[in-house]
């Protein structure tokens, strides 16, 4: 694994342990030529997949991406950490089980939301508002009117800081 600080390829695994359900090992590493520290993870990968954004572009799917747009949608949520994980590892499993390396970013957007409506209904309206790409104040009460809870103004305002899964 090279050095993400001076590109040396001279680096040790100082520690590995699993994550709590398994699904992967964390690694800590640290560099022999400029001594940086670093982690890695390791998971299974069933199945290269390459992402269809609406324009047509092709795209290799970043696992990081997805969760980097989960937790945005997630900011300051009381969910924890293990079940983002998990919740991110069983899209990436669905997505894997669809039969298709080509997976189009409606796809990965329609699971996010899936998973996120289980799990916490404001990330889930953040979510979907970027998502749906609302332009008219009905289609949010519309989906609103869908969630069984009700939010707050406060909640609400910071949807905009929510982003979609492959954008
Ligand atoms: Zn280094």
């Amino acid at each position: 694994m090279r050095c993400p600080y001076c590109g040396s390829t001279n680096t040790q695994v100082k520690d590995s342990r699993p994550s709590e359900d398994h699904s992967t090992i964390r690694r800590r590493r640290v560099c022999a030529d400029c001594g940086g520290r670093f982690t890695t993870f390791e998971r299974v990968q069933l199945r290269e997949l390459t992402v269809i954004k609406r324009s047509g572009r092709r795209m290799p799917f970043d696992r990081d991406k997805l969760m980097r747009s989960v937790q945005i949608a997630l900011r300051k949520r009381p969910v924890d950490p293990e079940r983002v994980e998990r919740m991110v590892s069983g899209i990436v499993r669905r997505l894997e089980n669809m039969g298709e390396n080509d997976i189009r970013s409606e796809s990965i957007g329609r699971l996010v939301m899936e998973a996120l409506k289980a799990l916490d209904d404001v990330a889930y309206v953040r979510f979907a508002s970027v998502y749906k790409n609302f332009r008219e104040a009905k289609d949010f009460e519309a989906l609103l009117g869908e969630l069984a809870a009700t939010e707050t103004d406060d909640e609400m305002s910071s949807k905009k800081a929510a982003a979609p899964a492959e954008d």
